[in-house]
Protein backbone atom coordinates (compact mmCIF):
# COMPACT_ATOMS: atom_id res chain seq x y z
CA UNK A 1 0.00 0.00 0.00
CA UNK A 2 1.21 3.85 -0.78
CA UNK A 3 1.89 5.38 2.35
CA UNK A 4 -0.15 8.66 3.20
CA UNK A 5 1.94 11.17 3.53
CA UNK A 6 1.28 13.98 0.83
CA UNK A 7 -0.79 16.79 2.49
CA UNK A 8 -2.17 18.08 -0.83
CA UNK A 9 -4.11 15.17 -1.83
CA UNK A 10 -5.58 15.25 1.94
CA UNK A 11 -6.25 18.82 0.71
CA UNK A 12 -7.98 17.57 -2.67
CA UNK A 13 -10.30 15.00 -0.65
CA UNK A 14 -11.58 17.66 2.14
CA UNK A 15 -12.58 20.18 -0.95
CA UNK A 16 -14.25 17.65 -2.73
CA UNK A 17 -15.98 16.08 0.89
CA UNK A 18 -16.92 20.33 0.80
CA UNK A 19 -18.72 21.21 -1.78
CA UNK A 20 -22.55 19.16 -2.91
CA UNK A 21 -22.18 20.90 -6.97
CA UNK A 22 -18.95 19.44 -8.89
CA UNK A 23 -17.83 20.18 -12.28
CA UNK A 24 -14.81 18.16 -13.97
CA UNK A 25 -13.31 19.00 -16.76
CA UNK A 26 -10.34 18.78 -18.92
CA UNK A 27 -8.73 20.42 -22.03
CA UNK A 28 -10.05 20.81 -25.39
CA UNK A 29 -8.34 17.95 -28.10
CA UNK A 30 -8.42 15.10 -25.47
CA UNK A 31 -6.05 12.16 -25.38
CA UNK A 32 -7.00 9.12 -22.99
CA UNK A 33 -5.68 10.29 -20.44
CA UNK A 34 -7.39 13.73 -20.35
CA UNK A 35 -10.78 11.86 -20.96
CA UNK A 36 -10.31 9.06 -18.40
CA UNK A 37 -8.70 10.84 -15.70
CA UNK A 38 -11.87 12.68 -16.01
CA UNK A 39 -14.28 10.31 -16.30
CA UNK A 40 -12.84 8.37 -13.73
CA UNK A 41 -12.77 10.66 -10.90
CA UNK A 42 -16.24 11.92 -11.72
CA UNK A 43 -17.53 8.17 -11.24
CA UNK A 44 -15.36 7.63 -8.10
CA UNK A 45 -16.91 10.58 -5.88
CA UNK A 46 -20.63 9.75 -7.37
CA UNK A 47 -19.89 6.29 -6.37
CA UNK A 48 -18.42 7.50 -2.76
CA UNK A 49 -20.67 10.69 -2.23
CA UNK A 50 -24.43 9.42 -4.48
CA UNK A 51 -25.73 12.96 -2.84
CA UNK A 52 -23.71 15.07 -4.70
CA UNK A 53 -24.50 16.38 -7.94
CA UNK A 54 -21.42 15.75 -10.43
CA UNK A 55 -21.03 15.70 -13.88
CA UNK A 56 -17.63 15.46 -16.07
CA UNK A 57 -17.66 18.33 -18.91
CA UNK A 58 -16.32 18.91 -22.78
CA UNK A 59 -17.05 17.56 -26.13
CA UNK A 60 -16.99 13.91 -26.24
CA UNK A 61 -14.97 12.09 -28.46
CA UNK A 62 -16.68 8.86 -30.19
CA UNK A 63 -13.40 7.03 -30.23
CA UNK A 64 -12.91 7.70 -26.91
CA UNK A 65 -16.74 6.61 -25.95
CA UNK A 66 -15.41 3.08 -24.27
CA UNK A 67 -14.06 6.00 -20.99
CA UNK A 68 -17.46 6.77 -20.62
CA UNK A 69 -20.08 9.49 -21.70
CA UNK A 70 -19.90 12.61 -20.77
CA UNK A 71 -22.54 14.87 -19.27
CA UNK A 72 -24.60 18.34 -20.95
CA UNK A 73 -25.12 20.40 -18.43
CA UNK A 74 -27.00 23.98 -17.61
CA UNK A 75 -24.02 25.99 -16.18
CA UNK A 76 -27.10 27.59 -14.46
CA UNK A 77 -28.06 24.62 -12.37
CA UNK A 78 -23.95 24.57 -11.43
CA UNK A 79 -23.74 27.80 -10.08
CA UNK A 80 -21.66 28.05 -7.03
CA UNK A 81 -19.95 24.63 -7.95
CA UNK A 82 -16.55 23.91 -7.07
CA UNK A 83 -14.68 23.33 -10.65
CA UNK A 84 -11.80 20.40 -10.85
CA UNK A 85 -9.61 21.29 -14.08
CA UNK A 86 -7.53 17.61 -15.28
CA UNK A 87 -4.79 17.08 -17.12
CA UNK A 88 -4.42 21.10 -18.59
CA UNK A 89 -2.59 24.19 -16.65
CA UNK A 90 -3.94 26.64 -18.50
CA UNK A 91 -7.61 28.34 -18.39
CA UNK A 92 -8.01 29.14 -22.42
CA UNK A 93 -7.82 25.65 -22.94
CA UNK A 94 -10.31 24.16 -20.81
CA UNK A 95 -13.46 22.73 -22.75
CA UNK A 96 -16.57 22.92 -21.95
CA UNK A 97 -16.90 25.41 -18.93
CA UNK A 98 -18.57 28.24 -20.40
CA UNK A 99 -21.06 30.52 -18.74
CA UNK A 100 -19.90 28.38 -15.75
CA UNK A 101 -19.93 30.50 -12.39
CA UNK A 102 -17.97 28.36 -10.52
CA UNK A 103 -17.20 29.44 -6.76
CA UNK A 104 -13.74 28.12 -6.73
CA UNK A 105 -11.16 26.30 -9.29
CA UNK A 106 -8.72 23.42 -7.90
CA UNK A 107 -6.50 21.70 -10.58
CA UNK A 108 -4.75 18.08 -10.38
CA UNK A 109 -2.22 18.45 -13.28
CA UNK A 110 1.04 16.80 -14.46
CA UNK A 111 2.41 19.67 -16.92
CA UNK A 112 4.12 22.61 -16.02
CA UNK A 113 1.90 25.11 -14.16
CA UNK A 114 0.55 27.97 -16.25
CA UNK A 115 -2.33 30.38 -15.38
CA UNK A 116 -5.15 28.24 -13.31
CA UNK A 117 -4.62 29.04 -9.82
CA UNK A 118 -7.05 27.72 -7.56
CA UNK A 119 -6.61 27.56 -3.30
CA UNK A 120 -5.47 24.16 -3.66
CA UNK A 121 -3.76 23.00 -6.73
CA UNK A 122 -1.91 19.35 -6.74
CA UNK A 123 0.55 20.03 -9.82
CA UNK A 124 3.03 16.82 -10.27
CA UNK A 125 5.37 17.17 -12.97
CA UNK A 126 6.71 13.94 -12.37
CA UNK A 127 4.02 12.26 -12.80
CA UNK A 128 3.38 10.03 -16.14
CA UNK A 129 -0.40 11.12 -16.26
CA UNK A 130 -3.21 12.92 -15.04
CA UNK A 131 -4.36 9.16 -14.56
CA UNK A 132 -1.46 8.17 -12.56
CA UNK A 133 -2.91 10.96 -9.41
CA UNK A 134 -6.33 10.45 -9.38
CA UNK A 135 -5.08 6.48 -8.81
CA UNK A 136 -2.92 8.08 -6.29
CA UNK A 137 -5.86 10.15 -4.93
CA UNK A 138 -8.48 7.19 -5.21
CA UNK A 139 -6.35 4.56 -3.26
CA UNK A 140 -4.92 7.01 -0.76
CA UNK A 141 -8.55 8.62 0.61
CA UNK A 142 -12.13 7.10 1.11
CA UNK A 143 -12.68 7.71 -2.71
CA UNK A 144 -14.04 4.42 -3.78
CA UNK A 145 -13.58 2.19 -6.82
CA UNK A 146 -14.64 0.10 -9.03
CA UNK A 147 -13.58 -2.27 -12.04
CA UNK A 148 -14.62 0.64 -14.50
CA UNK A 149 -13.09 3.23 -12.93
CA UNK A 150 -9.79 1.10 -12.42
CA UNK A 151 -9.88 0.31 -15.92
CA UNK A 152 -9.98 3.59 -17.12
CA UNK A 153 -7.24 4.76 -15.02
CA UNK A 154 -4.96 2.06 -16.61
CA UNK A 155 -5.49 3.11 -19.75
CA UNK A 156 -4.90 6.49 -19.21
CA UNK A 157 -1.53 5.74 -17.55
CA UNK A 158 -0.72 3.09 -20.02
CA UNK A 159 -1.89 5.40 -22.62
CA UNK A 160 0.52 8.99 -21.51
CA UNK A 161 3.38 6.47 -20.41
CA UNK A 162 3.37 5.22 -23.83
CA UNK A 163 3.17 1.44 -22.41
CA UNK A 164 5.44 2.72 -19.33
CA UNK A 165 8.24 3.73 -22.24
CA UNK A 166 8.52 7.40 -21.71
CA UNK A 167 10.93 8.37 -19.24
CA UNK A 168 8.19 10.23 -17.13
CA UNK A 169 7.81 6.52 -16.13
CA UNK A 170 8.75 5.88 -12.27
CA UNK A 171 8.66 3.28 -9.80
CA UNK A 172 5.77 4.99 -7.98
CA UNK A 173 4.06 4.33 -11.55
CA UNK A 174 4.92 0.60 -11.20
CA UNK A 175 3.88 0.77 -7.72
CA UNK A 176 0.46 2.68 -8.34
CA UNK A 177 -0.41 0.64 -11.20
CA UNK A 178 0.40 -2.55 -8.82
CA UNK A 179 -1.75 -1.48 -6.10
CA UNK A 180 -4.99 -0.60 -8.74
CA UNK A 181 -4.74 -3.86 -10.28
CA UNK A 182 -4.34 -5.84 -6.43
CA UNK A 183 -7.31 -3.45 -5.11
CA UNK A 184 -9.73 -3.76 -8.20
CA UNK A 185 -8.40 -7.18 -9.95
CA UNK A 186 -8.70 -5.56 -13.15
CA UNK A 187 -7.98 -7.92 -16.47
CA UNK A 188 -5.40 -5.20 -17.72
CA UNK A 189 -4.70 -7.85 -20.50
CA UNK A 190 -8.49 -7.55 -21.89
CA UNK A 191 -8.27 -3.90 -21.84
CA UNK A 192 -5.86 -3.21 -24.68
CA UNK A 193 -8.09 -3.46 -27.87
CA UNK A 194 -9.82 -0.17 -26.31
CA UNK A 195 -6.34 1.65 -26.66
CA UNK A 196 -4.79 0.18 -29.47
CA UNK A 197 -7.25 -0.67 -32.19
CA UNK A 198 -6.77 1.15 -35.47
CA UNK A 199 -7.94 0.93 -39.02
CA UNK A 200 -5.92 -0.04 -42.27
CA UNK A 201 -6.19 3.56 -43.11
CA UNK A 202 -4.40 4.89 -40.19
CA UNK A 203 -1.19 2.41 -40.34
CA UNK A 204 -1.51 3.73 -44.14
CA UNK A 205 -1.12 7.01 -43.19
CA UNK A 206 1.62 5.94 -40.88
CA UNK A 207 3.58 4.78 -44.11
CA UNK A 208 2.89 7.92 -45.63
CA UNK A 209 4.87 10.02 -42.83
CA UNK A 210 7.48 7.43 -42.82
CA UNK A 211 7.88 8.12 -46.50
CA UNK A 212 7.49 11.39 -46.57
CA UNK A 213 9.26 12.71 -43.56
CA UNK A 214 12.44 15.47 -43.97
CA UNK A 215 15.59 14.64 -41.29
CA UNK A 216 18.19 17.80 -41.31
CA UNK A 217 22.03 17.06 -40.53
CA UNK A 218 20.86 17.96 -37.04
CA UNK A 219 18.66 15.10 -36.26
CA UNK A 220 15.54 17.27 -36.59
CA UNK A 221 12.52 15.09 -38.20
CA UNK A 222 9.71 17.08 -39.72
CA UNK A 223 6.70 16.85 -42.07
CA UNK A 224 3.61 19.39 -43.24
CA UNK A 225 0.41 17.31 -43.36
CA UNK A 226 -2.07 19.44 -46.15
CA UNK A 227 -5.03 18.66 -45.55
CA UNK A 228 -5.96 16.80 -48.79
CA UNK A 229 -4.23 13.94 -47.61
CA UNK A 230 -5.75 13.65 -44.17
CA UNK A 231 -8.97 13.53 -46.71
CA UNK A 232 -7.12 10.84 -49.35
CA UNK A 233 -6.21 8.55 -46.04
CA UNK A 234 -9.86 8.87 -44.73
CA UNK A 235 -8.41 9.97 -41.21
CA UNK A 236 -9.05 13.17 -39.00
CA UNK A 237 -7.10 15.87 -37.24
CA UNK A 238 -6.20 14.44 -34.20
CA UNK A 239 -4.53 11.11 -35.95
CA UNK A 240 -1.08 12.86 -36.26
CA UNK A 241 -1.06 13.59 -32.82
CA UNK A 242 -2.18 9.79 -31.89
CA UNK A 243 0.97 8.72 -34.19
CA UNK A 244 3.48 10.74 -33.13
CA UNK A 245 4.99 8.11 -30.54
CA UNK A 246 5.50 5.76 -33.19
CA UNK A 247 8.29 7.66 -34.15
CA UNK A 248 10.34 7.33 -31.08
CA UNK A 249 14.14 5.38 -31.21
CA UNK A 250 14.36 6.40 -34.61
CA UNK A 251 18.10 6.58 -35.02
CA UNK A 252 18.83 9.70 -37.31
CA UNK A 253 15.64 11.49 -35.20
CA UNK A 254 16.47 13.17 -31.85
CA UNK A 255 13.57 15.67 -32.18
CA UNK A 256 10.62 14.96 -34.45
CA UNK A 257 7.33 17.43 -35.22
CA UNK A 258 4.12 16.82 -37.26
CA UNK A 259 2.46 20.08 -38.51
CA UNK A 260 -1.07 19.38 -39.75
CA UNK A 261 -2.74 21.88 -41.72
CA UNK A 262 -6.89 22.38 -40.30
CA UNK A 263 -8.20 24.29 -42.86
CA UNK A 264 -11.54 25.02 -41.10
CA UNK A 265 -9.90 26.81 -37.99
CA UNK A 266 -6.98 28.36 -40.61
CA UNK A 267 -4.30 26.86 -38.31
CA UNK A 268 -1.65 24.42 -38.55
CA UNK A 269 -1.63 22.21 -35.56
CA UNK A 270 1.85 20.91 -34.08
CA UNK A 271 2.95 18.24 -31.85
CA UNK A 272 6.13 17.75 -31.54
CA UNK A 273 8.60 14.73 -29.20
CA UNK A 274 11.82 14.86 -28.57
CA UNK A 275 14.49 12.48 -26.93
CA UNK A 276 17.26 15.19 -26.81
CA UNK A 277 16.89 18.84 -26.07
CA UNK A 278 13.80 20.09 -23.92
CA UNK A 279 11.42 21.40 -26.66
CA UNK A 280 8.32 23.17 -24.35
CA UNK A 281 9.88 26.84 -24.63
CA UNK A 282 9.75 26.63 -28.44
CA UNK A 283 6.23 25.60 -28.29
CA UNK A 284 5.69 28.20 -25.87
CA UNK A 285 6.97 30.46 -28.75
CA UNK A 286 4.47 29.20 -31.43
CA UNK A 287 0.95 29.50 -29.07
CA UNK A 288 1.43 26.39 -27.46
CA UNK A 289 3.32 24.38 -24.56
CA UNK A 290 3.32 21.10 -22.94
CA UNK A 291 5.70 18.49 -21.49
CA UNK A 292 9.45 19.20 -21.71
CA UNK A 293 9.71 16.42 -24.18
CA UNK A 294 5.94 16.01 -25.56
CA UNK A 295 4.64 19.53 -26.49
CA UNK A 296 2.11 20.86 -28.99
CA UNK A 297 1.42 24.50 -30.60
CA UNK A 298 -0.24 26.36 -33.23
CA UNK A 299 0.86 27.86 -35.89
CA UNK A 300 -0.99 30.55 -38.27
CA UNK A 301 1.30 31.05 -41.51
CA UNK A 302 3.69 29.25 -43.55
CA UNK A 303 6.16 32.22 -42.73
CA UNK A 304 5.74 30.80 -39.13
CA UNK A 305 6.28 27.09 -40.14
CA UNK A 306 9.88 28.08 -41.73
CA UNK A 307 10.85 29.94 -39.00
CA UNK A 308 9.43 26.95 -36.44
CA UNK A 309 11.39 24.87 -38.15
CA UNK A 310 14.42 26.91 -38.20
CA UNK A 311 14.12 27.18 -34.35
CA UNK A 312 13.85 23.84 -33.69
CA UNK A 313 16.80 22.78 -36.23
CA UNK A 314 19.22 25.41 -34.01
CA UNK A 315 17.77 23.69 -31.03
CA UNK A 316 18.84 20.35 -32.22
CA UNK A 317 22.03 21.80 -33.69
CA UNK A 318 23.24 23.63 -30.51
CA UNK A 319 22.43 20.49 -27.98
CA UNK A 320 24.27 18.21 -30.48
CA UNK A 321 27.39 20.93 -29.56
CA UNK A 322 26.72 21.04 -26.29
CA UNK A 323 26.93 17.04 -25.54
CA UNK A 324 30.76 16.91 -28.05
CA UNK A 325 31.76 19.74 -25.77
CA UNK A 326 30.79 17.53 -22.36
CA UNK A 327 32.56 14.75 -23.59
P1 LIG B 1 0.10 16.23 -28.42
O1 LIG B 1 1.26 16.27 -29.34
O2 LIG B 1 -1.13 16.85 -28.99
O3 LIG B 1 -0.10 14.86 -27.85
O4 LIG B 1 0.47 17.17 -27.17
C1 LIG B 1 1.59 16.92 -26.37
C2 LIG B 1 1.46 17.72 -25.10
O5 LIG B 1 1.45 19.10 -25.38
C3 LIG B 1 0.21 17.43 -24.30
O6 LIG B 1 0.56 17.36 -22.95
C4 LIG B 1 -0.70 18.59 -24.57
O7 LIG B 1 -1.54 18.88 -23.50
C5 LIG B 1 0.27 19.72 -24.83
N1 LIG B 1 -0.25 20.63 -25.86
C6 LIG B 1 -0.64 20.29 -27.11
N2 LIG B 1 -1.07 21.37 -27.79
C7 LIG B 1 -0.96 22.42 -26.97
C8 LIG B 1 -1.26 23.83 -27.06
N3 LIG B 1 -1.74 24.36 -28.18
N4 LIG B 1 -1.01 24.61 -25.98
C9 LIG B 1 -0.51 24.07 -24.84
N5 LIG B 1 -0.20 22.77 -24.68
C10 LIG B 1 -0.42 21.95 -25.71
Amino acid sequence: MIPINNSVIKKVFKKIREYQKIVVARHVGPDPDAIASTTALRDSIRLTFPEKKVVAVGLGVSKFKYYGILDKINPEEFEGCLLIVLDVPNLSRVDGIDGLNYQEIMKIDHHPAEDIKGPVDWTDETSCSTCQMIAELILKTPLKLDTKIAGNLYLGIVSDSDRFLLSYTTNKTFQIVHDLIKTSKIDFTSLYNYLYDRSLDEVRFQGYIAMNMKVTENGLGYIVIPSDIIKEYHVDLATPANLINSFNFIREVMVWTFITEDVKNKVYKVSMRSHGPIINSIASKYHGGGHKYASGARITSEEEIEQFIHDLDLLCLEYKRASISNI
